[in-house]
């Protein structure tokens, strides 16, 4: 298919320009989205979209019951976000001295934080959802506050870490974001991102593109935002399935000045423009990965239903899940045993 030329109501967040070309006009539920990517860098986002004012209500209020259905977490989603807390926290902590101060931005219930808190990281969160960071502190016991990230107040140099865990994608302007950050950080200080890879092809062709997530990112444009925002990036990469990527990037002391110009990126739109070409739905429903996912889905349904059998306290859900991680060696190093104690009454 031809792409569609167009103009943009917001420049490219990532090198300016305002020509962009259509590549969807739906998001995963079949409505009206329109989906554009910049042919100089391949930056993909959502355009036009809604007021900064008109998100930040949408975060504030709706968008848990919308994405979860749920006005708070419930058990099972208490479940399955503690054990991808502990998958993330193994990975951050390798980059951490213990005792690091930690943040992370988009919390939901806080099961990363409680995760890094038990490992040893005096770990907070910040979550727009009042209902969720409600439940991280009354029923986790872990400091959440309620809010969003353009109003948070953080001592400048105060952190040496912050997590992104699909979170940049919804923002409206990442790289300000990333810049507002970088001044939290210490010299040093790592920033943590994950976002949807929009090269993905585990999931149908239909599901790609939500209105919810602005900003759509490959390697080549989240290694490039992280650069123009002036960190320096220790490492980037995707998962095994392809469907993320992952960004590590560290603050130096010539963070600051490195801020520069607008990157080049030549070859990246032909690629992404390729890749979603070629993924079409027969090709998707001849692969392996629409038939392997609903089993892989429901194997761990079954599982999580006969823990929720036994369990339904989100603490003790953490404490379990914790416990697993450490018995199985999946986290290695045990903490202080009295500390794990102490968490479990
Ligand atoms: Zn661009």
């Amino acid at each position: 298919m031809v792409p569609v030329q167009s103009i943009a109501t917001v420049p490219c967040e990532l090198c300016g320009n305002h020509d962009v070309e259509v590549v969807s006009t739906h998001d995963r539920d079949a409505s009206p989205l329109q989906v554009v990517m910049c042919p100089h860098c391949g930056l993909v986002w959502n355009d036009p979209r809604p007021s900064a004012d008109a998100l930040a209500a949408y975060y504030r209020e709706e968008y848990r019951q919308d994405y979860k259905g749920t006005l708070e977490p419930k058990p099972r989603h208490t479940l399955r976000a503690a054990r991808v807390a502990v998958e993330r926290c193994c990975q951050l902590r390798g980059d951490l001295p213990r005792g690091e101060a930690v943040l992370d931005l988009g919390a939901g219930g806080g099961e990363v934080v409680y995760v890094l808190r038990q490992l040893g990281f005096p770990a907070s969160g910040i979550e727009p959802n009042a209902a969720y960071a409600r439940f991280a502190r009354e029923r986790l016991h872990v400091p959440v506050t309620s809010g969003i990230w353009q109003e948070a107040s953080v001592e400048p140099g105060s952190l040496s870490a912050v997590t992104l865990f699909h979170v940049l994608e919804h923002l409206d302007s990442p790289l300000h974001a990333m810049r507002l950050i970088q001044g939290w950080l210490r010299t040093g200080g790592l920033l943590w991102i994950e976002v949807p890879n929009v090269e993905a092809v585990c999931q149908a062709p239909s599901h790609r593109f939500h209105r919810a997530h602005l900003y759509n990112f490959n390697t080549a444009t989240l290694d490039a935002m992280g650069r123009r925002a002036g960190f320096e990036v220790v490492r980037i990469f995707t998962s095994a399935d392809g469907g993320t990527v992952t960004s590590v990037l560290r603050k130096t002391d010539g963070s600051a000045s490195a801020a520069s110009s607008a990157p080049s990126l030549p070859g990246n739109a032909d690629r992404i423009r390729r890749i979603l070409a070629a993924h079409t739905p027969l090709r998707h429903f001849l692969s392996a990965a629409p038939y392997l996912r609903p089993l892989r889905k429901l194997k761990q349904r079954v599982s999580e239903s006969l823990d929720l059998a036994r369990n339904k306290n989100p603490k003790n859900l953490m404490e379990q899940v914790l416990q697993e991680a450490f018995r199985s060696g999946v986290l290695s190093v045990v903490i202080d045993l009295s500390e794990l104690a102490a968490a479990a009454i």
